[in-house]
């Protein structure tokens, strides 16, 4: 069969969806799209595409049943531009290949990620890797005064190494978390809907959430019917440890849920979620 071409796709390609103060996401290419997912998966019994209804109803299936093999057949290629601090979380995702800008060989801009001042909140006692409430905002507002000046200094800092003739390879290190790369990053849209489902959710950090909505708008663009299949059985499905089940028995049974401290919180969570999803869906 021909090369799938995915008109909503096709209008995406090459335009930068902004990220942040000075980041983007672009979809450089794509190979594949619901079609190749209900192709691959039909190779099994000998058959090609149906009925559009018989073909959503078949990507529904393979998802819910963790089929997951069809949809590796669809990969996308994007060029990203983070901070580095959100690249270093980003690379921990081993399932893709990447090439990232060469700070040996390239001059490195003077481009740093600066927090709206809305943004910095205070460490949360319980949550180590998490904020909770916000700074006052011309407290907020100084700080990040104090951060714009330390990345200013720091790059002047950087450009008289290379004045001096010191090699770009170490002339970078004082350079700090916040200064921005760029990477060409292609993924397969089993390992895609991986990547959303941890980095879309609420404990990912804000800085690498706003990057995951950006390519969650590419994977949508190009199979839409997969992307409706991972909200519905992936990113809004929740899932029960054997103790939280047991919890829910007990309150269907009109009894009380039994559970405190950390369990109770998460348990907690999820029931917020269940009735968040459904004041949505009425
Ligand atoms: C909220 C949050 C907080 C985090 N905090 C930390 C932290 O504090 N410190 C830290 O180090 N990391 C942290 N991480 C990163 C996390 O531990 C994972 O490394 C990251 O999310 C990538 O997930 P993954 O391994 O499923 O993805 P991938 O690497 O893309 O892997 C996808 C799937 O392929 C499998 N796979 C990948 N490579 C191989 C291989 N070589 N052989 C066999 N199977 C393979 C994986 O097991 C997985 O099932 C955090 C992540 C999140 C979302």
């Amino acid at each position: 069969m021909a090369r799938i071409i995915v008109a909503a796709a096709e209008e995406l390609l090459d335009q930068e969806i902004k990220v942040l103060n000075h980041g983007f996401v672009r979809l450089v290419d794509y190979l594949g799209g619901d079609a190749r997912i209900v192709q691959s998966a039909r190779v099994s019994y000998g058959q090609g595409t149906k009925s559009v209804r018989q073909d959503r109803a078949l990507i529904y299936f393979l998802l819910s049943h963790q089929h997951t093999s069809p949809f590796e057949q669809v990969v996308l290629t994007f060029h990203c531009k983070m901070p580095i601090f959100v690249a270093r979380q980003w690379v921990r995702h081993r399932t893709a290949r990447l090439n990232e800008v060469s700070g040996r060989y390239s001059v490195m801009k003077d481009e740093f990620y600066v927090p709206d001042p809305s943004e910095l909140r205070f460490q949360d006692d319980k949550n180590k890797q998490g904020g909770s409430g916000s700074l006052p905002l011309d407290e907020a507002i100084s700080i990040i005064e104090l951060m714009e000046k330390d990345q200013k200094a720091a790059y002047k800092r950087y450009e008289s190494y290379l004045e001096q003739g010191v090699a770009r390879e170490l002339a970078r290190v004082s350079l700090p978390l916040s200064l921005y790369t760029e990477w060409y990053w292609q993924i397969d849209l089993n390992n895609l809907f991986r990547f959303l489902w941890l980095r879309l959710d609420s404990h990912a950090q804000e800085q690498i959430r706003v990057y995951a909505e950006a390519l969650a708008t590419c994977a949508k663009a190009v199979a839409p019917m997969a992307y409706d299949a991972f909200e519905e059985h992936m990113l809004y499905a929740i899932r029960f440890s054997k103790t939280e089940t047991a919890a829910v028995q007990r309150m269907l049974g009109g009894g009380e849920h039994g559970l405190e401290g950390r369990q109770l919180q998460e348990f907690e969570k999820k029931l917020h979620q269940i009735s968040l999803n459904s004041a949505e869906s009425t």
